[in-house]
């Protein structure tokens, strides 16, 4: 295992390493440092592997909006809560005043 200082190059090859998807044990092999010197110099440098792997996921779900729908009676989007929630929280609870309404 090489100690010590990392040079400007080995930190490059990390960079490069880690926006690739390399898992921290496949840097620490081929930069020849332990795990835990790559997570601490990753940590250093705000690369975090845990944001780095959950956006991915995360990403496409909240970009996409579908489960958002413009409210029967005042037409503003609103996110419904199913096919049955069709009217905004704030026009569902003026039209809970009248009773035997049924939205739509
Ligand atoms: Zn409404």
């Amino acid at each position: 295992m090489a100690k010590g200082k990392w040079t400007n190059a080995e930190y490059n090859r990390l960079v490069v390493l880690f926006n690739d998807g390399k898992s921290v044990d496949e840097i620490s092999y081929e930069l020849k440092r332990s795990s835990q010197a790559v997570l601490n110099k990753c940590t250093r440098n705000s690369l975090s592997f845990r944001d780095r792997d959950k956006p991915k996921y995360e990403r496409g779900k909240s970009e996409k909006s579908d489960d958002e729908i413009p409210c029967l009676r005042c037409r503003i989007d609103f996110k419904s809560e199913g096919i049955f929630n069709r009217v905004c929280p704030s026009c569902a609870r003026l039209n809970a005043g009248y009773v035997g309404v049924v939205p739509g």
